[in-house]
Formats: structure tokens, sequence, C-alpha cells
């Protein structure tokens, strides 16, 4: 904890971002049992309330005693939208401290039947430069803090159900599942990822199965090793190409980490998880990687393997140089996988008239602050 100096105040503990042992040690410091620790879980995440207030069966003491170091803080919604088809957006913003400018991340929800998935974001911008990926062209910014990520399922959740508790019954959860396949490359932000999956996880916490909590990544070899011997989430990779050739222009990290390696960083994930398949994310850019030749070449590497693809339709966005495959080229490509030992899926493009694909709105109304208000973000987001 830090004083600061010009206000006086003490930076409080911002509780969202506590897995189960660090809320315990936190309780223990202020010299209270443990169980605790239990009760305010119980408050956070089953009965989504953040005001210490309403929190009756602890002890007033207790909670005045909080109120002064701690905080369930989480990022400033500054936009919504909703699609047609049910798909819901936010643009939110995360507090970088006293002089810095707030900066801009975005969270997706996609209701379908029988469950709903949140797409939450890692980071504030993204370094892997992936040449097809609006993000890549805003640059890094900083890395979400594990309660910035784990806010964002809270603030959801809020937002979706309005004021009604969390129900007990599974089945009648609004979020059932969790992608981190918003803006980011979560496992260049590690241990904050890792912290939040572990409390989305939680049955103490958001209480989400194991299998429904996906990491996505580009292909961070060294972190997925990792992540095989540390959590217990499911894994999605973004291939988009079947050769090194075509993944260095595509993908840059593959220039360090090449695709026979990723390989076999996936079969290891697995079979330390003892878990069912990875999913392959594919782009289909016009063109460029959506040939049968490709198609093949994709064949060979992951027949008979427990892999998944999932091919996704190009999102454009301005100034790219890349265009969507038709779908009579993406059926084909995907039937060809099929018939020939390869499960594949296709995507289905939700949200369109919102935007609601991979940092699309965040690109959008960031280019409008380069051009016209220099730093000034959050009028512009009003003005979107
Ligand atoms: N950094 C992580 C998460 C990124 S977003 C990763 O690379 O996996 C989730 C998925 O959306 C990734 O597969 C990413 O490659 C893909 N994606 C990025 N830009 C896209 C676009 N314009 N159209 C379609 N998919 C895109």
């Amino acid at each position: 904890m830090t004083l600061s100096v010009e206000t006086g105040d003490v930076e409080r503990v911002n509780l969202l971002g506590l897995t189960r042992s660090d809320m315990e040690a936190f309780v223990e410091g202020m010299g209270e049992k443990p169980f605790r620790a239990r009760q305010l879980m119980k408050w956070l995440y089953k009965r989504a309330v953040g005001d210490f207030d309403e929190m009756t069966d602890l002890a007033k003491a207790f909670r005045e005693r909080l109120r002064l170091i701690a905080e369930v803080r989480v990022p400033e919604v500054t936009l919504r939208q909703h699609s047609a088809d049910g798909t819901r957006k936010w643009l939110l913003n995360v507090d970088r401290g006293v002089n810095s400018v707030p900066q801009a991340i975005e969270m997706v929800y996609i209701p379908e039947p029988g469950r709903g998935t949140l797409c939450i974001s890692s980071q504030v911008g993204c370094a892997m430069d992936c040449s097809f990926c609006s993000t890549a062209q805003q640059g890094f910014n900083s890395n979400l803090t594990a309660a910035e990520i784990v806010g964002q399922v809270w603030l959801a959740n809020r937002e979706i159900r309005g004021d009604q508790p969390v129900s007990n019954d599974t089945s009648e959860r609004l979020i059932t599942n969790i992608v981190f396949m918003g803006m980011g490359e979560p496992l260049a932000n590690y241990r904050n990822v890792v912290a939040a999956a572990e409390i989305l996880m939680d049955d103490l916490g958001f209480d989400i199965s194991r299998r429904r909590v996906t990491v996505s990544t580009s292909g961070l070899v060294p972190q997925m090793l990792r992540l095989a011997e540390e959590t217990n989430c499911a894994l999605a990779v973004s291939l988009h190409a079947p050769n090194d050739e075509l993944r260095d222009q595509l993908v840059p990290i593959n220039r360090k980490h090449r695709i026979a390696e990723l390989l076999d960083a996936c079969w290891y994930y697995l079979e330390r998880q003892n878990a069912r398949s990875i999913t392959f994310e594919y782009v289909m850019l016009d063109g460029i990687n959506d040939q049968l030749e490709h198609a093949r070449q994709l064949v060979t590497l992951l027949k008979h393997k427990p892999a998944k693809v999932n091919l996704i339709p190009f999102n454009p966005f301005p100034d790219t140089r890349y265009k969507r495959s038709p779908s009579a080229v993406i059926s084909r490509f995907r039937d060809y996988l099929n018939a020939n030992g390869v499960i594949a899926t296709t995507r289905r493009t939700r949200g369109d008239d919102i935007d609601a694909a991979c940092g699309q709105l965040v690109g959008r109304v960031q280019n409008r602050t380069t051009v016209r208000l220099g730093s000034k973000l959050v009028s512009l987001v009003t003005e979107a």
C-alpha cells in the first residue's frame, strides 16, 4: 500500500484482483479470520455487490476498515452498443493514474441458445503486430491488471442482469463462457491473466468450468509451456497459416517460434492438462491463405491430432490490405478439412452492425482521435 503525496489518500486494494489465497492473506493482514475471505468473495461474485455497506453479515467495524483500504473498482463504460442480433459491445476506459489519459479497451457479449460468451481484453493495445489485426495498428500501451480483467466480467454481469443476483443454477447463467479474444495477447500479460483465470474458475469466484475459460494466443511458446503447469483453462491458438513462410508474414512471432515448435507445445499442453483438444483459429483472407493448397497443408499438420479448426471470416478495417474470403471459398476450405480428417467449423459473424469484431471499435475511435483532437479520447467516444 502506498500513500499518495498529492491527495493524502491511501491507494486502495481492488478486491476484484485477489485470488482466494490473496484474499485470505488480505483479511488475515487485517487481523480477521480466513472465513471472512469466503464471505467477501460471496458478496463480490455470487451477489455481484460492490458496496461494502450492503455486505450486511460483516461486522460494521470491519466494513468501515475495508472502506479505508479496499475498493471494488471496475473499468468505466464509455459506450454501449446493442446489435440487432443480440450481441452487445462495450467500450471501457481503464484509469492509468492521476495525469495519464484514460485508455480504451473493449468487451463483447455474444448470446446463443443455451450459452452466453463474453469476449474480454487482456491488454490495452497489443505488441504482437499481426498484419491482419486492427489492434496491432494501435501498438502496445499497457497490461491490464488482474482486477481490470476480472472487473470486465463483473461489470458485464451487472450490465446484462441488471440488479438480479447471480443464480446458483448454472443453467440460468447468462455468461457461461469466457474467451480472452478481445484486445491484447493474454500470454504476454501472463501473471495477471493467470490470476484472473483462477478467479473466473474458482467456485467461490465466478465458478465457470475450466473448459469454458479459453485463453487465445498467437503462439508464445515458453508461456504456453508454463501455462500447462500452472493453470487448467482451455487453449486456442491463432494459427492462420499452414506453413512458416506465410505465417511469418501474418503472425510475426512465428519468426521466433516456428509452427513445428508451436504444435509441439500444443500437444504438450493437452497431455499435461488431460484435455480433449485445442482450437486453432484460422482467419480467412482472400487469396492469401484460403486456397485448397493451404487446406492440404493444414491437413498434413493436423490430421488425426486432437485439434479443431475454427475458420474466422476476416473482419476488414480501414486501410487494411486484406479482404474477406468469399463465403463459397470458406465453405470449400471447411469441407475439404472435414472430408480429410480435420474437424473444422466456420465462426458465424455476429454483431456486424456494431463492429463487434476484434479491435474494431477502439481502432475507429482512436483513428478519429489522432485526426481531430489529439489525446481527448473521452469526448470523442461520446461522439462516436
Ligand atoms: N492475441 C490473441 C487474442 C487475439 S483476438 C491471439 O492472437 O490469439 C482473437 C482472434 O481474433 C485471434 O485469432 C486473432 O488472430 C483474430 N483476429 C484478429 N484480427 C482479426 C480480423 N480483423 N478478422 C478476423 N479475426 C481477427
